[in-house]
Formats: structure tokens, C-alpha cells, sequence
């Protein structure tokens, strides 16, 4: 594998006494795409709210492009976290701000950038996502498809090293999924380093370089899609994409 840009090493996470990440062993390379899937409750949303902290990992280590994000300082940890990116199911967008001025407000406020150059690099992203004609809308005038472009273009702004999506389609209706689907195979194509916790398994099997089958905490198996998906090896993984399917 060339050098990863994420790495979890030995990944530990309780809630209390409710031990949700066992032992989390995953790298990511730079420029590649996994997919993680699984059963609702096995710890996805969790490893990847740990990935900038969002969560506070119990043990273990997390290597953004070779830097430890858990056992950083904590102005270092204001600094990687911009470099991780995050896409969630909901989009989260300021709805009283137009759709530029959301994708403006990180850079100014965290990356300190000055106003007009984070207009300029707003409106290069929203194009980026096929939305530079709807700067000047409010999102609440968007479709969903829309809304989570936006998002993934206010992420993109901050110009991360890697960018996590957690069920980046799932609340969409079906006919929107598309859109936001060719945004994140174009941000691959692009060669972004990608984690992405979704049960587009069309999907992942045309884009995804891995999938990662995770349950109970663990990764109980992963490889390449045709492999995951046509043979899976572990009983866990049977059942769940027998379950999906
Ligand atoms: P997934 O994303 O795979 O559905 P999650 O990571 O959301 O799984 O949740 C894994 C487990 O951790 C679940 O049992 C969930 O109830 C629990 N959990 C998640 N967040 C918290 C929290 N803040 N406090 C307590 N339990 C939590
Ligand atoms: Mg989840």
C-alpha cells in the first residue's frame, strides 16, 4: 500500500460501560477510497466521529497524514482537525446565510483566510459540485441533493487532506441520490483520500478501491468489492449483505 493518509491503530471506544469500538485496525492510502458497512449499531458513526475527535477515542491512536490527531496538543488539534473533512447525513447548513456565505464562514473563522479569497475559493468549490449558479440562494431553496453538495463544498473549502462521509445519501429522496453519488466519484477521481460509511453498495462496488465489513466494534473482514460482495468470507458479512440485498 502506498503511504496512508489515515491510519486508526488499535482504536478503543466506550461509552460507559458499553465497550461500542473493540480494537479498530484501518488505513486508508493516499488518494483511495474504502467503504465501510454494517449493521446499524456497530460502531461506524463512532469510528469515524473519532477520526477528528468529535468523539474522544478511550485508546489507541489516529494518523492523519503521519500526525497522532489523539494524542496531539490542543492547538494542534484545532489545526488537524481542518484537515479532516466531514460529511454527514444531515447537512447542517446555516439556513439564515446564503449558500456562498456558508461555504465562506469556516475559512474565515477558522482558516483566518480574508473575506474575498474565501469567496473566491467558495465559488471555485461550489463549481466544483455543479452549484456556482446558486451562490447567491438560500439553502432552504435547495433540494437535499443540493443542500449536501453545498456541504460537501464547504468541507472541500477548508481544503482537507481527507474527507469522512457518513451516510451522505441517506436521507435523501431516491432521485437525488445520484447528484451527490457523481460529486464523490468526481472528489475520487480527483484523488481525495476517502472514508465513506454508506449502504450504496451499487455504488461502492464501482468506486470503492475496499470495502470494510464492520461489526460488534471490530472489522470482522475486508478487500476489494468484487470480493466482498461476491465471496464474502466471515459468516457476519454473509448475513448482513444477504440481509441488504
Ligand atoms: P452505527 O453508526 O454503526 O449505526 P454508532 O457508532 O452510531 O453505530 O453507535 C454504536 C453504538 O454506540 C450504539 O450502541 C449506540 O447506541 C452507541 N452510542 C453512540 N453514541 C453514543 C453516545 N454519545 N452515548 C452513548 N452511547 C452511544
Ligand atoms: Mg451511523
Amino acid at each position: 500500500m502506498s503511504r496512508p493518509m489515515l491510519e486508526i491503530v488499535a482504536l478503543e471506544k466506550s461509552f460507559g460501560d458499553l465497550k461500542v469500538l473493540r480494537d479498530i485496525n484501518l488505513r486508508v492510502a493516499t488518494g483511495e477510497m474504502v467503504f465501510v458497512i454494517g449493521p446499524s449499531g456497530s460502531g461506524k458513526s463512532t469510528m469515524l466521529r473519532c477520526c477528528n475527535r468529535l468523539e474522544e477515542p478511550t485508546s489507541g491512536a489516529i494518523l492523519i497524514d503521519g500526525k497522532d490527531i489523539v494524542g496531539c496538543s490542543s492547538s494542534a488539534l484545532n489545526r488537524m482537525r481542518l484537515e479532516v473533512g466531514m460529511v454527514f447525513q444531515g447537512f447542517h447548513l446555516y439556513p439564515h446565510m446564503n449558500v456562498v456565505a456558508n461555504v465562506m464562514l469556516a475559512q474565515i473563522k477558522a482558516l483566518k483566510r480574508p473575506k474575498d479569497e474565501a469567496r473566491e475559493r467558495a465559488l471555485a468549490m461550489l463549481d466544483r459540485v455543479g452549484l456556482r449558479h446558486r451562490a447567491e440562494t438560500m439553502p432552504t431553496q435547495l433540494s437535499g441533493g443540493q443542500q449536501q453538495r453545498v456541504a460537501i463544498a464547504r468541507a472541500l473549502a477548508l481544503d482537507p487532506k481527507v474527507m469522512l462521509f457518513d451516510e451522505p445519501t441517506s436521507a435523501l429522496d431516491p432521485e437525488l441520490v445520484g447528484s451527490v453519488l457523481a460529486v464523490m466519484k468526481d472528489l475520487k477521481d480527483s484523488g481525495m483520500t476517502m472514508l465513506v460509511v454508506s449502504h450504496e453498495m451499487g455504488f461502492a462496488r464501482e468506486a470503492a478501491d475496499r470495502v470494510v465489513f464492520m461489526d460488534g466494534g471490530l472489522v470482522v473482514e475486508e478487500g476489494p468489492p468484487e470480493q466482498i460482495f461476491a465471496n464474502p468470507k466471515a459468516e457476519r458479512t454473509q448475513a448482513f449483505l444477504s440481509r441488504v440485498r
